[in-house]
């Protein structure tokens, strides 16, 4: 079994990478409904992730830095900087968020090509 730190990095790892991801693909304009939605799931996010202490010091980051959901930037740029407080209190380097839609890309920007037409 691996050691107990290379798998809660690798959940770390793997729970950012989606978290990023949907943040980047959230719409330009969401309506209310889909504000709602993005809500509710960075709520769920926090409360059901599985290192136990990680959600409760992600708790308080959310309670100080409300998520900013009018946006696709503005929400991907909000989620950069709340990683980058965990990035902080976890002694690692800050990230660079001026590219941050880039960075994260999922491989469906056909999908969103289509639901425009
Ligand atoms: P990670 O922080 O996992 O980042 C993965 C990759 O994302 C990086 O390689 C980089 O390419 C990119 N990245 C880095 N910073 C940013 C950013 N700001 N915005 C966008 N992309 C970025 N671990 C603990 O030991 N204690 C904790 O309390 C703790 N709390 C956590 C809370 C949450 C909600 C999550 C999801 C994880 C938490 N972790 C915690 C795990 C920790 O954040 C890291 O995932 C883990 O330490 C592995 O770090 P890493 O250096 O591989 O990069």
């Amino acid at each position: 079994k691996m050691a107990n730190e290379t798998l809660k990095a690798e959940l770390g790892n793997a729970s950012w990478k989606l978290f990023h991801t949907i943040l980047a693909r959230y719409p330009e304009t969401p309506t209310p409904e889909q504000k709602q939605h993005l809500a509710d799931y960075i709520r769920s996010f926090a409360l059901v992730y599985p290192c136990g202490d990680c959600a409760r010091h992600f708790a308080v980051f959310l309670e100080k830095y409300p998520p900013q959901l009018s946006s696709r930037k503005t929400a991907a740029l909000w989620g950069c900087h709340i990683h980058n407080q965990v990035n902080l209190r976890l002694h690692k380097q800050e990230y660079d968020c001026s590219t941050i839609l880039e960075d994260y890309d999922c491989g469906c920007g056909q999908d969103e090509a289509e639901e425009l037409q």
